[in-house]
């Protein structure tokens, strides 16, 4: 096992990997920006180095000052978290040229599956269900073009092969709108991502948002870890996740999940990824791969009792799975709100000083974040503060609880939206459970015209 991590993160994923390093003993190294030389976990850290300014170009993004931060502190492998640097091949591949064990896959998967075009071609190659579409990257050709959306049948979303975070997609709804839509997105495309190319796929109308679980280990072993449904969102980002997915049978969840697990076995994968799906009329239909933790593994961590970041340390180090599928037994619900520095209804950024606080508690709940009274959240990076994920032996006392706690919660001095989850947690439509990806902007927009 590796005596010492670095941590090339912020925020409450920071904390999370260093209490899963403490939990299994192992010395840490926490980089950090100027902006963030006052958090917590970099106090708790065995060693902290500041890597560079505030933004997160010149630091949580600067591989050379990363990598010399690892050096100069003798860790022997780096943990990524999410966002940032998690899923770039580039890293990955400095960190394992420069000596050092990358906790996550190999680069050669995140790139595979990094470029959403040769991702649905490895997934359709090992019989993953994939949304219609066209077959990879569309052609120059319009009228071939056209031929491609007419047998997909409108309407049809563009997609960049290079795209992520929500951006790089146009639907169309007709032919006349085809083309230039296509010309938009690919010259979107190549600004933002610097890759013009675009396929095509079916756009389901009104499906959930349904993501698969997986961890694997050098040797073979792919387990999947059940399903979280997140399609509590806003402009792309999920904010209320559950596991399981209300509705999926057992039959259903047991099909997609070896489907996943097949797949990863036929390219080598390792580590801990997620498969993401949109669901519709009882069917999957997979959209991307993340290659690395997600926000939303813990609501998967309380019904699977498996420690998701410290079974991705300990795969890295070269250690086998220590489960099979047959030990998996989902047990109970967890639903996990993220809470944001923002207005809850008008979704302005609101950072600062806190003033207030106070955590919520009690069985069933746990807090993931790294905030404190008297911490300043920093404007420069992502809103999101902490995540209260809440468990329960069904999904109403998991909601019961999570109730409980938004009630509790008390953060002042900047504002959060708790009264928003607060009053979702409150929803008819959200407590029958299986909304789509579009309810809760519907949902908004009601509550603006009232
Ligand atoms: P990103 O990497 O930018 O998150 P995804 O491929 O995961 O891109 O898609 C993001 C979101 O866009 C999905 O969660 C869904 O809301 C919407 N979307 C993507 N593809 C489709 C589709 N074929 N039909 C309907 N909505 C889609």
């Amino acid at each position: 096992m590796f005596e010492k991590i670095l941590i090339a993160n912020r925020g409450e994923i920071a904390l999370r990997i260093l209490r899963a390093c403490r939990e299994m003993g192992i010395k840490t190294v926490v980089v950090h920006s100027e902006a963030d030389r006052e958090a917590k976990y970099v106090k708790l850290a065995d060693e902290s180095v500041c890597i560079g300014p505030a933004p997160s170009a010149q630091s949580y993004l600067n591989i050379p000052a990363i990598i010399s931060a690892a050096e100069v502190t003798d860790a022997q492998a780096i943990h990524p978290g999410y966002g940032f640097l998690s899923e770039n091949a580039d890293f990955a591949e400095r960190v394992e040229q420069s000596g050092f064990v990358f906790i996550g896959p190999r680069p050669d998967s995140i790139r595979l599956m990094g470029d959403k075009v040769s991702a649905k071609d490895a997934m359709k190659a090992a019989k993953v269900p994939c949304v219609p579409g066209s077959d990879g990257a569309l052609p120059d050709d319009p009228v071939e073009i056209a031929r491609i959306a007419k047998s997909v049948g409108y309407p049809i979303i563009i997609k960049a092969a290079g795209g992520g975070g929500g951006r790089g997609m146009r639907v169309v709804h007709t032919e006349a709108a085809l083309i230039n839509a296509v010309n938009m997105t690919k010259a979107e495309a190549e600004a933002a991502f610097g890759n013009a190319t675009v396929y095509m796929e079916k756009f389901l109308e009104n499906p959930r948002h349904i993501e698969i679980q997986v961890m694997c280990d050098e040797y073979g072993n792919a387990v999947y870890l059940g399903e979280r449904d997140c399609s509590m969102q806003r402009r792309h980002q999920k904010i209320i996740e559950e596991a399981p997915a209300p509705g999926i049978s057992d039959k259903q969840r047991k099909k997609i999940g070896e489907a996943c697990a097949d797949a990863c076995r036929q390219i080598g994968y390792r580590g801990a990824g997620t498969f993401e799906f949109l669901f519709e009329n009882g069917e999957f239909y997979f959209i991307e791969m993340n290659t690395r933790v997600q926000v939303e593994h813990p609501v998967t961590e309380q019904i699977t009792g498996v420690d998701i970041v410290q079974e991705q340390i300990r795969v890295a180090a070269g250690e086998k799975l220590r489960f099979t599928q047959k030990d998996i037994v989902l047990r109970g619900h967890a639903i996990e709100c993220r809470v944001n520095a923002e207005d809850p209804f008008t979704f302005m950024p609101s950072p600062g000083r806190i003033t207030t606080y106070h955590p919520p508690g009690g069985p069933g709940i746990r807090m993931d974040t790294h905030i404190y009274q008297g911490y300043t959240v920093p404007p420069n990076y992502d809103s999101m503060v902490a995540k209260i994920i809440a468990y329960g032996h069904t999904r109403e006392q998991a909601i019961a609880r999570m109730r409980i706690g938004l009630s509790e919660m008390v953060i002042e001095g900047i504002r959060t939206n708790i009264p928003l989850h607060y009053e979702l947690l409150h929803d008819a439509a959200f407590l029958r459970g299986g909304t789509c990806i579009h309810y809760l902007e519907q949902r908004l927009e009601k509550l603006k015209k009232a």
